[in-house]
């Protein structure tokens, strides 16, 4: 209720830009932050990159400086989780179960990865990196590892983060096997653009299995030894990472009866343009909310640094009646090797009707691609291309229909 702080719940990016904004903005009253995890805020990216390969400082994954909160007088609880919203009561409750009043509340909960079901998925040597821990026992295994110049590494799962850590392993001088389910890497690229990353991973030593089911991962004296696919092929592990996706982190708001989106819509926490939940005094950003576009005319949920960062500050803007309809394009990056792509809009490629038009090269991976659907552009990747984000922006967002021969000689 009015006099009440602010509670902020997440250790992620959106967190942090949250109550950033909030001092930021002149928010004065008493404001909470709250994270499941032993230390304040921080950002993923570079957990299957630099950092994984121990070319990173720990001090730079984080968002803001140590002492930023005190002087800002933000109440940080580390190792703290909250078990329970009411939002008719304004009130949260923490596992110890002490609780707090709040006056709003914003959930920056994040995802947490999708586990394998099959046999074997508790044996030692089986990964998943979600957090810095995560990263600190796979970078414990990992270098070593490199060092001795043996062990291979098995990646389940060819999307963003399997694909990351595998070019990571390879960076390292590891044996590194991806089994993959699709019949290209990275799905949500298509297959034009999912083949230019598969071919990059073979070119670097990398062997891809595509179709790849896995049945059951084997093992010796509780070590994984290898997976089993049910195609019969035994693949040898000395580690395995997992990384087949993540759930956005929901129980809280759904305990709560908070608005869920549809799964056909992406899931998530449901949000208006403010960033509001059913809840008026409940906001919600970064992975967990599903965002109405206005461009594309569908909320969209996505699970991106960007959206992290953007929402974040825009949620704490709005929670001071300070923002406008929340209305930036999705934005994401990676980075593989030698090859850094960014990324802007929004396509479904399950949907058919779309098609892939090129500048640049692929052979010489300095391209962009536009994925077009009656003329029109939807989304841009930029692949070793720099700065032209703005322009792919003003295709995606022009009245109609592109000239095929403005998107072929964008690259000049
Ligand atoms: C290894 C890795 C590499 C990535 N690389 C890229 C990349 O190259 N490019 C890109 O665009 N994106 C990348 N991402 C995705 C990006 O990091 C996420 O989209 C981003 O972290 C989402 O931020 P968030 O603040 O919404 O949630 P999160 O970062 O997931 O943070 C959520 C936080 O909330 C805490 N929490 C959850 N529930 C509670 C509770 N009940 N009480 C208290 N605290 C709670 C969690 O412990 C966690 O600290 C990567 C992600 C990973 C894991």
């Amino acid at each position: 209720m009015p006099g009440d702080p602010f509670v902020v719940v997440g250790g992620g990016l959106a967190a942090a830009r949250a109550v950033e904004a909030l001092r930021g903005e002149g928010f004065d009253g008493d404001l909470v932050a709250v994270t499941s995890e032993p230390h304040r805020p921080y950002e993923r990216p570079p957990l299957s990159k630099a950092y994984l390969r121990g070319q990173e400082d720990r001090e730079n994954i984080f968002t803001l400086d140590e002492d930023w909160y005190a002087r800002h007088d933000v109440d940080l609880r580390t190792s703290t989780t909250v078990v329970g919203l009411d939002p008719a009561a304004h009130r949260v409750t923490f596992a110890d179960g002490s609780g707090l009043p709040y006056a709003k509340a914003l959930l920056a909960t994040g995802s947490a990865p999708r586990a394998l079901t099959v046999p074997g998925r508790d044996l030692g040597g089986v990964h998943y990196l979600r957090t810095v821990e995560d990263a600190d026992r796979l970078a414990g295994t990992l270098l070593p590892a490199s060092l001795e110049g043996s062990g291979q590494v098995v990646v389940i799962g060819d999307g963003w983060i399997g694909m990351e850590v595998a070019a990571s392993a390879r960076e390292l001088g590891l044996d590194v096997v991806v089994l993959g389910r699709g019949a290209h890497p990275l799905g949500v690229l298509g297959p034009e653009l999912g083949e230019l990353y598969g071919t990059l991973h073979q070119e670097r030593g990398v062997r891809m299995h595509r179709q790849a089911e896995v049945v059951r991962l084997t093992g010796g004296n509780g070590q994984v030894t290898g997976v089993d696919l049910a195609d019969a092929t035994h693949v040898e592990a000395t580690v395995v990472v997992v990384g087949i996706g993540v759930t956005p982190n929901v129980g809280l708001a759904r305990a709560a009866g908070l608005e869920l989106r549809a799964h056909e819509l992406g899931g998530g926490l449901a949000v208006d343009g403010y960033l509001r939940t059913s809840h008026p005094d409940v906001h919600a950003a970064g992975d967990i909310a599903s965002v109405p576009s206005p461009h594309y005319e569908r909320p969209l949920r996505i699970e991106h640094w960007a959206a992290a960062l953007d929402q974040g500050k825009h949620a704490g803007l709005a929670m001071l009646g300070a923002a406008e309809p929340y209305d930036l394009l999705p934005y994401f990056f990676s980075d593989q090797y030698d090859v850094g792509m960014e990324y802007k809009g929004y396509v479904d490629v399950r949907s058919p009707g779309y098609e892939v038009v090129v500048s640049g090269s692929a052979t010489d991976r300095e391209l962009v691609a536009f994925y077009v659907r009656d003329g029109r552009v939807e989304a841009g990747m930029a692949v070793n291309v720099w700065e032209r984000m703005d322009d792919v922006e003003r295709l995606i967002r022009a009245d109609g229909p592109v000239p095929r021969e403005e998107l072929e000689g964008f690259v000049g």
